[in-house]
């Protein structure tokens, strides 16, 4: 589901009309609900002088591949030694718990590092014929990035760092709900990379829908919901920009007869919970057999209701607020139609009192099939668990949906496991834990959960382009 703007955007005036101030973006912290920062509203006069930057730019940087590889490197070390400052400021504006924003900023660092060394592999290719071809790659020019609030560094560092690796450059547009870390990002960047190889772009609607249309971009890598995503491959299609996007997911985790339930428990609930399940390929939907329901939905139940829930700044807590007014509204709402529709919350299943964007940890159980919480992407610290009476049955519901980004598949016997594993319509199958990623791997989604492939090397030559020389062979 798209989230809306943070506030009703006071510029309608349409593309390339008479700039106006616009007021800024009011940046709220979700532990406490109040406004405690702003970023500017960027307007198109804005975003045509940065995109033409970009390409000035790009001619210097994609020149010479040492230099880039070392200007990444100095990257990395430079988001590192900010560390302390990203990551406090990443937790003010998204709410998550200041332990994950640090490791949200050591991916960020750890990316750049893997991607500075990281090169293209030229290939020749002879098939008998007297000629030679020697297929090499070139990058495509500026990369627009779009991306959404709940990892907003972590998922920017997977668009720029293989994009500026492979010799592109990239204009970078946040969520307006966190375009603050990102900016000192960005700001942290500059002092290692060349002038205008990467610039952060702030402002509502419809700087995401210009960006992705706007005819100096060559690649549009999208992170962000269904719909949106459609958009975008709507607006790029008028420059036939590539497309990356990367979109919503339901991941099932399906339980089999011979789960250890104790042993897994606290893996399957931090799966589920993690940036209060805010995560494109959490565990949205757990599917246990019937015999062992009870069972796993107790143990759910009691880790929902000890876990310490508070702001993100707080040592102790280990869930912070759902991170914005309106998806606060959207968790609510999915959860009270469950309920109308007959789901019984076994833990939670409501808003908690006082300041701030916070929802209890929630188990519903006896939820209908066809309820919104199991069939759309809830996105929230809410988790239904279904029982199933045949693994066909449970295959086939968690392949029922129209996401397919992950799913996962919990067992003793491994085999089993990796066969059921197998038959998961999505992208990334897991046995016995989930949502973990390597660097190294491509990530992409079937069905509506992406085109393209992020990640490893294929995240790198999805921002390039072959260029073949052809020649005779022998002369
Ligand atoms: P969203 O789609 O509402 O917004 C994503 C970004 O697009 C934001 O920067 C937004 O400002 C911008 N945007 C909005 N309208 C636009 C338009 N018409 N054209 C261009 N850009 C536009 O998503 P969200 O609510 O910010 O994030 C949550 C969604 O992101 C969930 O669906 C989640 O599953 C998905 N997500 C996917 C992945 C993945 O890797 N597959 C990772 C994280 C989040």
């Amino acid at each position: 589901m798209p989230t809306p703007a943070p506030d009703p955007a006071p510029d309608h005036a349409p593309d390339h009309a008479p700039a106006r101030r616009a007021a800024p973006l009011a940046v709220v912290d979700p532990a406490t609900g109040t406004v405690f920062d702003e970023a500017p509203d960027q307007g198109p006069d804005v975003l045509d002088a940065v995109v033409d930057r970009a390409r000035r730019a790009w001619h210097g940087w994609r020149a010479d591949p040492d230099a880039r590889t070392t200007a990444l490197r100095s990257a990395a070390d430079a988001v590192e030694a900010a560390g302390d400052d990203l990551a406090r400021l990443l937790t003010r504006e998204q709410g998550k718990p200041l332990a994950e924003s640090h490791a949200e900023v050591a991916r960020t660092a750890a990316r750049l590092r893997y991607f500075a060394g990281l090169a293209p592999r030229t290939r020749r290719i002879t098939d008998g014929r007297p000629v030679r071809s020697e297929v090499r790659w070139r990058p495509l020019g500026p990369v627009a990035a779009i991306v959404p609030w709940n990892f907003p560094l972590q998922l920017a560092s997977a668009k720029f760092a293989p994009a500026l690796a492979a010799g592109n450059t990239m204009v970078l547009k946040p969520s307006p709900f966190t375009p603050l870390a990102t900016r000192l990002l960005g700001s942290v960047l500059a002092t290692a990379l060349p002038e205008d190889v990467l610039t952060v772009v702030t402002g509502r609607e419809p700087l995401g829908a210009r960006l992705a249309a706007h005819p100096g971009i060559r690649h549009v890598t999208f992170t962000g919901s269904v719909p949106t995503g459609r958009a975008v491959a709507r607006a790029a299609a008028a420059s036939l920009a590539r497309v990356t996007l990367e979109l919503g997911g339901n991941d099932a985790a399906v339980l089999l007869d011979d789960v250890e339930v104790d042993r897994i428990a606290d893996r399957l609930f931090w799966a589920a919970f993690r940036n209060c399940g805010q995560v494109c390929m959490a565990v949205k939907r757990v599917y246990a057999p019937a015999r062992l329901h009870a069972q796993v939905v107790e143990a759910l139940t009691e880790r929902a209701k000890a876990v310490a829930v508070g702001p993100g700044l707080d040592p102790g807590t280990r869930l912070g607020p759902v991170a914005n007014a309106p998806q606060l509204a959207r968790v609510e709402q999915i959860t009270r139609r469950a309920l109308a529709d007959g789901a019984r919350a076994a833990a939670g299943g409501h808003r908690l009192d006082g300041p701030g964007c916070f929802f209890a940890p929630t188990i519903l159980t006896d939820v209908p099939p066809d309820s919104p919480v199991v069939t759309e992407e809830q996105f929230g610290p809410v988790l239904p668990v279904l029982p199933y009476r045949s693994l066909d049955e449970a295959v086939d519901a968690a392949n029922g949906t129209g996401f397919g980004l992950g799913g996962s598949v919990w067992g003793t016997d491994l085999d089993r496991a990796e066969a059921v594993a197998d038959r998961l319509e999505c992208g990334t199958a897991w046995v016995n834990h989930h949502a973990e990623l390597s660097l190294a791997q491509p990530f992409a989604g079937d069905k509506d959960s992406g085109v393209g492939v992020a990640g490893g090397p294929w995240g790198l030559y999805g921002n390039l382009r072959p260029f073949v020389v052809h020649r005779p062979r022998g002369e």
